[in-house]
């Protein structure tokens, strides 16, 4: 798994308690259960394996408006919940948010299959607290920084972290979380918003078209093709956005941004910034840099459902913006 030190970008400066992790002792929780490392599998397959269907799926059973819109609608829906929930509210904090509001952004959340809030909200904390450097759950630059390695470090970023057997411990990095009861229960009901997730597309799809045929093609453009297409687009933030971009703010690690993500990920691949200023509620800061989930937070700022925005702050993103003549490193 690990490639010799001098091959890294970054020296970690860590003495390692637990073994070839580089992690303090108590970092890591239990290991996960065989059923749970099946449905992992399940999970990320299956829906990739109906993205590669596409194609035939297309000419075989046709695709109506009906499932693009419920596509559309399902993928914002469940990408804001991991946008604007499990990242800005739940991670790091940008914002404050009403009790309803606050259930409904895990229930969404879960909703993109993504695992249980709690999870991801340690997996994703453990990542900014040892970002690109031994320890990182998903640093591409984990086994170095020739071409051979960095291939092998963006599948590992992408997807192969999440097969790790050793998961974070949600009581070191999420333990606020923990001490919500309604929360830890919306997050252990993970399974059922999951199924949700896949069956109402399909539900809806039949009820409105009067058809076995609706459902189908709604399960499979709404729901399988759209949790793929989610899928790839957050991991991306994990492997090309740590690797292909610029980097117009100074962070401890190699964050990008990377524009052409920018709609997609409801302005998540801001991630340069994001690396600079973790807590900020807007990653996409500068002139042009549209950011969907922003607004989102904006409006649930005027309804009076989220406080404590923490917008951002010209004086601070001033000290952490790179000099001209490096901005291309
Ligand atoms: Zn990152
Ligand atoms: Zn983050």
């Amino acid at each position: 798994m690990s490639a010799p030190a001098s091959t890294r970008p970054t020296a970690p400066v860590l003495r390692p308690a637990v073994p070839d992790t580089g992690l303090p002792a108590n970092a890591l929780g239990k290991e996960k259960g065989a059923l749970e490392q099946v449905t992992l599998y399940v999970f990320v397959i299956v829906p990739f394996l109906a993205l590669a269907a596409v194609v035939p799926a297309v000419w075989g059973w046709g695709l109506s408006w009906l499932d693009v819109g419920l596509a559309v609608g399902f993928y914002s829906l469940t990408l804001l919940g991991i946008t604007v929930g499990y990242h800005r509210h739940f991670t790091h904090g940008s914002f404050k948010a009403a009790r309803p509001l606050r259930i409904a952004l895990a229930v969404v959340g879960c909703m993109a299959i993504q695992g249980p809030v709690v999870q991801w909200v340690a997996d994703h904390r453990r990542h900014h607290a040892f970002s690109d450097r031994e320890g990182d759950p998903h640093s591409p630059w984990r086994y170095g920084t020739d071409a051979r390695a960095l291939l092998k470090g963006m599948w590992h970023a992408h997807l192969g972290w999440l097969f790790d057997r050793r998961q974070t411990s949600a009581e070191r990095y999420a333990p606020d979380l923990l001490k919500d009861t309604g929360l830890r229960r919306t997050s252990r009901l993970f399974v059922v918003w999951a199924f949700l997730s896949l069956a109402l597309p399909a539900v809806i799809g039949g009820l409105v078209t009067a058809s076995w045929t609706g459902a189908w093609t709604a399960f499979f453009w709404a729901g399988l093709v759209r949790v793929a297409l989610l899928h790839h687009v957050t991991w991306s933030i994990n492997s090309v956005c740590h690797v292909v971009g610029n980097r117009p703010f100074v962070s401890r690690d190699r964050a990008t941004n990377f524009w052409p993500l920018a709609i997609l990920s409801a302005g998540e691949s801001w991630h340069n910034l994001h690396h600079a200023d973790p807590t900020c509620a807007r990653h996409g800061v500068l002139r042009g840099q549209i950011d969907i989930s922003a607004r989102v937070i904006w409006v649930f700022e005027k309804l009076g459902w989220a406080h404590g925005v923490k917008w951002p702050d010209p004086v601070r993103l001033a000290a952490k913006r790179r000099l001209p003549a490096t901005a291309a490193s």
